[in-house]
């Protein structure tokens, strides 16, 4: 989508710490981190939301969390563990409209999150 940061960050207009990229899926370090380790995840193709998601999605959204766990592994999380979340709509925060996990790990994360 033309006006959608995440996606020129997945065809590389915009530039960014990348950890991961493949056909499907790609993974970038956050410009904001909120923890020692925060990546963000995402799938090439473009939706505002989980709420746009169809049932042909379910094989790139299935990889992209074992990419993240993988993620994971690679920066030495699974040990301590690690929190993969997508914050969806207003309420939840959501500030950029194309489908995203938070990859968070490297400090204690608190429960119920704020
Ligand atoms: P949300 O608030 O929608 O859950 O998450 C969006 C995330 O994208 C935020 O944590 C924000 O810091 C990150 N972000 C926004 N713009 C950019 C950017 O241009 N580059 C990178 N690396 N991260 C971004
Ligand atoms: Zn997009």
């Amino acid at each position: 989508m033309a006006d959608c940061v995440f996606c020129k960050i997945a065809d590389g207009q915009i530039k960014s710490d990348i950890v991961h990229q493949d056909e499907d899926v790609v993974a970038f370090r956050d410009i904001n981190p909120q923890a020692p380790v925060h990546i963000v995840l995402i799938p090439r193709v473009h939706h505002g939301s989980l709420n746009a998601l169809g049932v042909e999605d379910d094989t790139t959204i299935g990889y992209l969390i074992r990419v993240a766990a993988k993620i994971a592994r690679d920066e030495g999380l699974w040990e301590q563990g690690y929190r993969l979340v997508a914050n969806t709509g207003a309420a939840a925060g959501q500030s950029v409209d194309h489908v995203h996990f938070h990859l968070l790990g490297g400090r204690d994360l608190g429960w119920p999150p704020g």
